[in-house]
């Protein structure tokens, strides 16, 4: 009924278990479904009709598609498999590692070559400065603006994230590290052009090859197409695109550490054009699936990568010296499950404080040790009268032309801190 032959399963899961043959060795089955049943529960699933999709049975990882999805059938990924993989990641000393019992088997060769007088020497370390707006234009085409009619201030959340992030930048290189941004000039998305230039080049094969993959309807794609003004084919096509692209640049660096920089907002604070007395930090890792976010078969990889690997642990340890050197450099408290609707609803608490497992397309695509950051809220009075001075002592040839603000400078050498201190602790 099943089919064994995980290879042709899915291209990425076949290139990940490329060379993998058929071993016949004694595999505990019963303690390897109680880690990764524990780990789901733990980490992964939101809503329990995750486990008619994916479950654990004696022979394996059982995968069953559902009923919307007729482009697969069901498999599993044999037990003897998972050892396999795990000696093969071992072997080739590829950056993923397996968890075994309590045992978390790490590859560690890759950073021994350290130099104390340059903590992140050999690291490579992505930075995502979330969402693209350098105007208040753009800014109002993708929601992403506080406005402060009283105060007269405008903050532009797109030019706080690259703003810190060029910032962070040049600090981690000058400890050694090599750098990749995934944009690093205001309005210029991560595809290096603006929308409009976007919209003139890449839109319709984009939309063609979405269309093709079954991600945009034949209906979405007549509108798009037909009938959307710009801001509609902003919001509705460019933005997950946009995102995904984010996301395959990510993984094509192979960064040690991939940090994503967001500035956040009290979502009961409707339009933002009033102030709240909230201010939190807060972090995200993968994990916290609900059913239907397994509908397509990438979801469904990325789902088995961070139940098979060490991803989400990793990533969680990061964040915690992340939201830690935040809460402490910043003076902002750390968030708890109570303090937003979104962290209740669509989120799983982890053991560590304002670290949440969340489903977002980055989380869930990026693969390694990820922090996706949200150091404080914009629309905090106090917070949004300091972000929005321009006394930043920063060159504008770092910032690249943006002028900003001392908290963004301080926003920038918290995550900083955060990065060397868990460096520091993983490699003493
Ligand atoms: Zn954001």
């Amino acid at each position: 009924m099943y089919k064994f032959i995980i290879a042709t399963w899915c291209l990425s899961l076949a290139v990940m278990l490329s060379g993998v043959e058929a071993s016949f060795a004694q595999v505990n089955s019963d303690s390897l479904i109680a880690v990764y049943t524990q780990k789901m529960q733990k980490y992964l699933v939101k809503d329990n009709s995750i486990y008619k999709i994916i479950s654990l049975c004696k022979a394996g990882v059982d995968i069953n598609p559902p009923e919307s999805d007729t482009s697969e059938l069901g498999s599993i990924i044999n037990w003897n498999v998972v050892d396999d993989l795990l000696k093969i990641q071992l072997k080739e000393k590829i950056n993923l590692t397996f968890v075994y019992g309590d045992m978390a088997v790490g590859i560690s060769e890759k950073y021994s070559i350290r130099d104390s007088l340059k903590p992140l020497l050999h690291y490579k370390i992505a930075l995502d400065p979330g969402h693209i707006a350098g105007d208040l234009a753009t800014a109002k085409m993708e929601k992403k603006w506080v406005e402060m009619k009283k105060a007269k201030i405008q903050l532009i959340e797109g030019e706080l994230a690259l703003a810190t992030a060029l910032i962070l930048k040049k600090k981690l290189e000058a400890e050694g590290a090599t750098v990749m941004l995934t944009r690093d000039k205001p309005n210029i998305s991560s595809f290096g052009i603006d929308f409009k230039k976007w919209k003139d080049s890449l839109f319709h094969k984009s939309l063609d090859s979405a269309y093709a993959r079954g991600d945009v309807s034949f209906e979405e794609r007549n509108f798009l197409l037909k009938k959307a003004n710009d801001t509609e084919i902003f919001r509705r096509f460019f933005l997950l695109e946009e995102m995904h692209e984010r996301a395959r640049k990510i993984n094509e660096f192979h960064p040690d550490l991939t940090l994503v920089i967001h500035y956040n907002v009290d979502e009961t604070n409707k339009n933002w054009n009033k102030p709240t007395k909230k201010d939190f930090v807060m972090a995200f890792v993968g994990g916290s699936f609900s059913a239907e976010e397994l509908d397509k078969p990438e979801a469904r990889i990325d789902f088995l990568r961070l139940l098979l690997t060490d991803d989400i642990e990793h990533s969680i340890e990061f964040s915690k010296y992340i939201v830690n050197s935040l809460s402490e450099k910043l003076d902002v408290p750390v968030a708890l499950d109570s303090c937003a609707i979104y962290l209740r609803d669509n989120c799983i608490t982890t053991s560590v404080n304002g670290v949440f497992c969340r489903n977002l397309t980055l989380t869930r695509m990026v693969k390694g040790t990820l922090c996706y950051g949200e150091s404080l809220y914009q629309d905090n009075i106090k917070e949004c009268k300091a972000l929005s001075k321009k006394d930043a002592s920063t060159p504008l040839s770092v910032t690249n032309g943006i002028k900003t603000s001392k908290r963004v400078e301080e926003v920038a050498k918290a995550y900083y801190e955060g990065i060397i201190n868990y460096v520091k602790k993983k490699t003493p």
